[in-house]
């Protein structure tokens, strides 16, 4: 007998007939004896219709508010889930973030974990009841509902894992694994058997939306063992591992793309000490997240060209962060441009093989696509390029790298 945790993802509950279907993979552990809790999102399309209230209703709103609104789909998964597993016979009560309770820090809208009282949970389980956790809500130091970032039923799934001590953490979701790459843009992507927590991070913060990032930041720091797979279907998932339980390291291992990316241009900057602490000194006190960074430096008129990137969310608060605090180093032009994509290559190999960054260029080069920025690390590579080439740059280098399916 194990204690499991289990996450039901937006897809997975997007309307009653799978819920019930959800039930009963619940049921079908619950009856092998297992003590069962369940983390669930809201039903699919339901949080971003709450956002978009909100967004309806001011143009900037109170984020403790915002909480309260788009938390709300989450409470109504949770109770449908514990009557639809009463319908089969098995004990289960619903419980909210607050409830449970599920604690955070109060940065509303993207709030961290930072404890989970299981005590009561835990009497309940050893008393054969399952527990439905609404996913992605907590409760702030002073009593208010929190949420914890979109995606956030992932990172509530592994902390409550974590804190439960369960063997192993399922999330279930609409497609049976991590794949070599988003199956929905590369038809040859092939399902990975098991994937390091580290290339699943960087898969994750790179755009891979299967699991939130957080999620594996927590499960690879308490040693949670996840495995993704299917609501739909009963293949094997992909489990997330250390690295010495791989034997075969390839060199890459996915890729991923992220459009949430936007580009910020500063012409003919004067070249001297302490430029770059002027214009991203500013920018780091507005709490605007810059990733990747370029500079080109002119001999000649003693002035660099600056290229940077921060998320397209923030990229109309990041201009004017600039105009207003950075009019004093007399750059000559500020440009901007949305229209752009971040492709990365990932792998652990990477750290002993020569030679990966240049096959990526040589790949994008035989597209002819205009590498803008490129940014790498121990273990991923990724580039700036024009979103149009989306599709044809991941394809291209899936293929180069030798990732596709027979
Ligand atoms: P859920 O609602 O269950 O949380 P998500 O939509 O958040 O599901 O995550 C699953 C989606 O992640 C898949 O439908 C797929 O399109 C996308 N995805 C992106 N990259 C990958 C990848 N490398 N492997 C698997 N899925 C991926
Ligand atoms: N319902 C939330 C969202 O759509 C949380 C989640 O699904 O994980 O972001
Ligand atoms: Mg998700």
């Amino acid at each position: 007998m194990a204690r499991i945790v289990m996450k039901f993802g937006g897809t997975s509950v997007a309307d009653v007939t799978r819920v019930r279907n959800a039930a009963e993979r619940v049921r079908a552990e619950a009856a092998a004896g297992h003590q069962v809790a369940v983390a669930v999102s809201a039903m699919a399309g339901v949080t971003n219709q709450l956002v978009d209230y909100v967004d309806q209703a001011a143009k900037i709103s109170d984020l403790r508010e915002y909480d309260v609104v788009v938390s709300a789909g989450e409470q109504v998964t949770a109770g449908l889930m514990a009557i639809a597993l009463q319908e089969t016979g098995v004990a289960a009560r619903s419980w909210l973030g607050w409830q449970v309770p599920v604690h955070t820090n109060d940065a509303h809208g993207s709030a961290r974990i930072e404890s989970i009282g299981v005590e009561q949970i835990i009497q309940r389980m050893e008393d054969g009841q399952v527990a439905i956790v609404a996913g992605f809500q907590g409760v702030s130091p002073d009593g208010r509902i929190t949420t914890l970032g979109r995606g956030g039923t992932d990172t509530s799934a592994v902390a409550l894992a974590a804190a439960l001590g369960a063997e192993r953490c399922d999330i279930y979701t609409d497609v049976d694994g991590v794949y070599t790459s988003d199956p929905r843009i590369v038809a040859k992507a092939r399902k990975l058997d098991r994937v390091t927590y580290e290339e699943m991070l960087e898969l994750a913060s790179l755009g891979a939306k299967v699991l939130q990032t957080r999620s594996v930041e927590l499960a690879m720091k308490h040693g949670v063992r996840v495995q993704v797979l299917s609501s739909f279907e009963n293949s094997p998932g992909t489990l997330v591992v250390d690295e010495d339980e791989i034997v075969e390291k390839a060199i890459v291992s996915g890729i991923a793309y992220s459009r949430d990316e936007a580009k910020i241009t500063l012409r003919q900057v004067p070249d001297r000490p302490g430029v770059a602490a002027a214009i991203f000194g500013p920018l780091a006190q507005a709490h605007i997240n810059v990733d990747m960074i370029v500079q080109n430096v002119s001999t000649e008129r003693e002035s660099t060209d600056l290229t940077f990137t921060v998320g397209k969310a923030e990229f109309d608060r990041a201009v004017k962060v600039i105009e207003k605090n950075c009019a004093h180093l007399d750059y000559e032009e500020l440009s901007g441009d949305r229209n752009v994509v971040k492709i990365s290559v990932i792998g652990v190999g990477m750290r002993s093989h020569a030679g990966v960054a240049q096959q990526m260029f040589t790949a994008l080069a035989g597209k002819g696509i205009n590498i803008q920025v490129i940014s790498t690390s121990e273990i991923k590579i990724s580039v700036l390029v024009a979103e149009e080439y989306t599709e044809l740059a991941v394809r291209a280098l899936h293929s180069a790298y030798g990732l596709d399916a027979d």
